[in-house]
Parts: structure tokens; sequence; C-alpha cells
């Protein structure tokens, strides 16, 4: 396993369709190994493949100390949401990509995701609370998707101006 450096908002990869998974192999368990390695040292709870530069559908969740009901470790392939409940729930969301920003965004809290595991087996299951919330902001990541696009034009508007000024005292440090 290796680390692999998160690509920034601005990089293109991040909106670019990710492409299907043709075969589970060990180049896509290899690079499960990374996302994972590089996941846990950045502190983060998910991550997909374009945030790393590789535009294919795989993604890894971990909600480490928020993993009230044991889930463990999700890396899937090719994941999709299948189904999605009425009821919806608001929670702030960030993202390892765009560092140092945050927003309430409003999703669905029930969705049924199916896809690949590492091994190739088939997945499917129903997830709500935090796991549903991390699943359906990693599977946006593969449609080029940002967090930043699910809130009102207002706080997107409001987004973009911390980001450039925190980028902005980035490069002046
Ligand atoms: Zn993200």
């Amino acid at each position: 396993m290796a680390l692999r450096g998160i690509r920034i908002l601005g990089d293109p990869v991040l909106r670019e369709p990710a492409e299907e998974v043709e075969a589970v192999d060990d180049d896509v368990r290899g690079l499960v190994g990374d996302m994972l390695e590089t996941m846990y040292h950045a502190d983060g709870i998910g991550l997909a493949a374009p945030q790393v530069g590789v535009s294919r559908r795989v993604i890894v969740v971990d909600l480490g100390n928020s993993d009230e009901d044991g889930v463990g470790t999700v890396a899937l392939v090719n994941p999709r949401v299948v189904e999605a409940g009425r009821q919806k729930d608001k929670a702030p969301e960030g993202c390892l990509s765009i560092p140092g920003l945050e927003e309430v965004v409003e999703r669905p809290d029930t969705v049924t995701v199916e896809g690949l595991t590492p091994e190739g087996e088939p997945f499917s299951r129903e997830v709500s609370g935090l796991l549903s919330r991390a699943l359906q902001h990693e599977i946006d990541h593969l449609d080029g998707i940002l967090f930043i696009d699910r809130v009102s034009p207002f706080k997107r508007r409001m987004l973009m101006k911390k980001w450039q000024k925190s980028r902005a005292e980035e490069v002046a440090s």
C-alpha cells in the first residue's frame, strides 16, 4: 500500500465522470489499499478514486469513531444508489478535496447501494444515517459531483469566496 496525493478543487479529474471498472483484479485491490491508507492518513471517513487522480468507479468509506453500528471498512467497485427513501436528512459535510470548507447538505436519509466488493462479490445494502450520507457523497464523486453542488446558489457563492480567500492565503504563506 502507498499514500497517494489528494487532488484539490480545481483539478479537472474531480469533475470528470469516472469509468466503470471492467474487472475487479489485483490492480483494483491495490488501488483500494492505497485509497484506504490515504484516507486514514488524511483523517477522512470516505474517499473516491478520482480524488487520488484515478478516474475509475471505486470508493472507500470508514466511519471511524462515528461507526456506531460496527460497519467497519466499506470498499465498493462500481457502486450506485438504486433506491432512495423519501425522507430527507440535513447534516454538515466536508471533503478531503475541499479542505477547510463545510456546509449543511440535504440528502435522502435512506438509500439502497449496490456494487461489488474488492473480491468481486455482489454487495447490496440499505443504509441510513452517516453511512448513507458518506456513501452518497463518495458515489457523487464518481459522477464529478461535489457537495458544494448540492447547496443553494447563495451558499455556494459564500463557500467559493471562503475557498478563494483560503487558497490565496495558502499561496501567500
Ligand atoms: Zn468528497
